[in-house]
């Protein structure tokens, strides 16, 4: 997902635009009214476009970086590293409730960054750990997960800046297909492309074996703990079959999400599916780890497939808690993608409550 603050500031964007417009044709309020409501998603459009396309996408994020470092000056969430046999995963909370990654190879002292969009916060990273960033791993090109690429490449000549040829990555010095693997000393992982979100979204699987310790996945804004990634540049069936490609993951792979969303989410999962234990247990867990600030990843594919909606468009007991129904001879994954729709528009509609 964009991120809330982010989605709000596109809705912000649209909305002065629309002023604009109405004060160029000196339109009475009922008129503005009647402009907002035609408008309304070609503005958005209009705004997503400057965001991704223009200067002022970046100009707006390192605003963000601003604010956010005078907000929470030692990050939004108390995150700690999971170290994995030679692994060392660490969270580096950026901005008001992103998620980038470090990923070291603790014999080789080489690290790989997923979404570093704060250059400062890696670099401060970087050098406390005492390891060389050797590539930076993009799960999609909007600036709060690609902001920072740039930045690093400058100080870090030697680094790679990874990312799908489609997306339009800052920085990108080796374009990936689907299914390409990266290694980075004992690192190995595997881009799998997942459009939906933007046309050219990937995410990244760590291989466990090497390690004999689980996968790791890092979905960047496909899915988060109990949700999934607005679908910005695809359709639902393109969504689905990107939620599928989670859902066939081995069940005890390690979920890195790109968001910090978990409490939100599961509330909303709770409204969906009020006679889910597995939601409330979670949440839960969520809400005393939420009330210390700290953070709620990992969880692992198995939990997912549990309580988020997003996952659950096969599960009966979701489709009855929606009142959708299956037409005669419909095809599954289109009725599924229907299904996803659903959920998909109430969520956002949950989040402009
Ligand atoms: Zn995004």
């Amino acid at each position: 997902m964009l991120g809330l603050g982010l989605g709000l500031a596109l809705a912000a964007l649209s909305a002065l635009l629309l002023l604009l417009l109405c004060r160029r044709l000196r339109a009475s309020s009922a008129t503005a009214a009647r402009l907002m409501a035609r408008t309304e998603r070609p503005l958005f459009r209009i705004a997503y476009t400057l965001y991704t396309r223009t200067k002022l996408g970046y100009i707006f994020h390192k605003k963000q970086l601003r604010k956010a470092r005078e907000c929470y000056p030692s990050g939004h969430s108390v995150v700690y590293p999971t170290v994995i046999n030679g692994v060392k995963i660490l969270p580096v909370p950026i901005l008001s409730d992103n998620y980038s990654y470090l990923v070291i190879d603790t014999a080789s002292r080489l690290a790989v960054a997923i979404d570093p969009s704060d250059p400062l916060s890696i670099q401060t990273c970087l050098e406390q750990e005492g390891v060389s960033l050797e590539a930076i791993l993009t799960t999609h090109k909007h600036w709060d997960h690609s902001g920072g690429n740039k930045a690093l490449k400058k100080i870090y000549k030697c680094c790679r800046v990874y990312g799908s040829s489609t997306d339009n990555v800052p920085g990108l010095t080796d374009p990936l297909a689907d299914k390409q693997t990266i290694h980075v000393g004992n690192l190995r992982f595997q881009a799998l492309a997942t459009p939906g979100h933007t046309i050219g979204h990937m995410i990244y699987v760590l291989d466990g074996s090497p390690h004999h310790g689980p996968a790791c996945v890092f979905s960047g804004d496909l899915i988060f703990l109990s949700g999934c990634g607005r679908i910005f540049e695809g359709s639902c069936p393109l969504m689905l079959t990107s939620l599928d490609i989670v859902n066939a993951l081995g069940d005890e792979t390690l979920l890195w999400p790109g968001h910090e969303y978990a409490q939100d989410n599961l509330l909303f999962a709770a409204s969906v599916e009020p006679k889910n234990v597995a939601v409330f247990n979670k949440l839960d867990w969520v809400i005393a780890r939420r009330q210390e600030k700290l953070g709620t990843c990992p969880s692992t594919i198995r939990e997912e497939k549990e309580y988020n909606p997003f996952l659950r468009t096969h599960c009966p007991d979701l489709q009855q808690a929606l009142g959708v129904q299956r037409g005669t001879g419909e095809d599954p994954h289109a009725f599924r993608a229907r299904v996803l729709e659903e959920v998909r528009k109430r969520k956002d509609y949950f989040n402009c409550r």
